[in-house]
Parts: C-alpha cells; sequence; structure tokens
C-alpha cells in the first residue's frame, strides 16, 4: 500500500478542505505580528511565457463556501476575478495591449471617477 492511498485530504487550518490544485502552505504565518495564517487555498501560479512579474493563480476562501476565483498578478499588484468573468477580462487585458501609458492612466482616473458618481460622492 502507497502512502499516497492511505494520506488524509489536505486540510487548511480552519479544517476547508484543500482542493486538488492547492499548493498553499497553511502553516505560513501572513502576517505575523498578527498571526494570521495562509487560510485561502491558492494554486501554484501559472505562467503562459517568459514576460516576468505577471501570473495567474485560482484562489478559494478558506472559509469552506468553495467559490473559485481567478487572482491576476502585476508587478506586485492583483485582481480578484470571477471564474465564469475570467475569458472576458483576459479579453480585455488583450485589449489594453494596444492602449498608451496616458490611455491608461485616463482609464483609471475614469473607473475612479465612476465609482465615486456610484458611491453618490459626486
Ligand atoms: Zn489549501
Amino acid at each position: 500500500m502507497s502512502s499516497e492511498t492511505t494520506r488524509a485530504p489536505r486540510v487548511n487550518r480552519r479544517g476547508s478542505q484543500c482542493p486538488a490544485w492547492c499548493e498553499q502552505d497553511h502553516e505560513h504565518l501572513v502576517l505575523p505580528n498578527l498571526g494570521i495564517y495562509a487560510d485561502h487555498h491558492r494554486s501554484k501560479p501559472i505562467h503562459s511565457g517568459p514576460v516576468p512579474y505577471v501570473n495567474a493563480s485560482i484562489v478559494q476562501d478558506g472559509d469552506g463556501t468553495g467559490k473559485n476565483v481567478i487572482a491576476a498578478w502585476a508587478i506586485g499588484n492583483h485582481v480578484y476575478v470571477p471564474v465564469e468573468e475570467a475569458a472576458e477580462f483576459a479579453g480585455f487585458l488583450e485589449q489594453l495591449a494596444f492602449t498608451t501609458p496616458a490611455q491608461l492612466q485616463a482609464l483609471a482616473n475614469d473607473v475612479r471617477a465612476a465609482a465615486a458618481v456610484a458611491r453618490g460622492e459626486l
């Protein structure tokens, strides 16, 4: 009998069972001063090419809800996208490849302004 057939499923510190793709070290302290561990489930980063500092991974809250999101990382920042919207988001990112830095900055300003209007601040 191999050890793989008898090994208990991995779980995080809350007892939420790890999905098959989870590579998270749940004993890792993400905020040591506060004693907060990495309870969320996370896949190994997925790279499709040689471009550094960008990748995507699958993330699931460690509270047992089972809802997966895609984390898109770029230069230390990330955005979470529902799995169902990931293809549309990827197409949007491809379109952004044809924009200038000034256009990207204008878009960022517009998104902030739209959010302020939605919150009733403008
Ligand atoms: Zn896990």
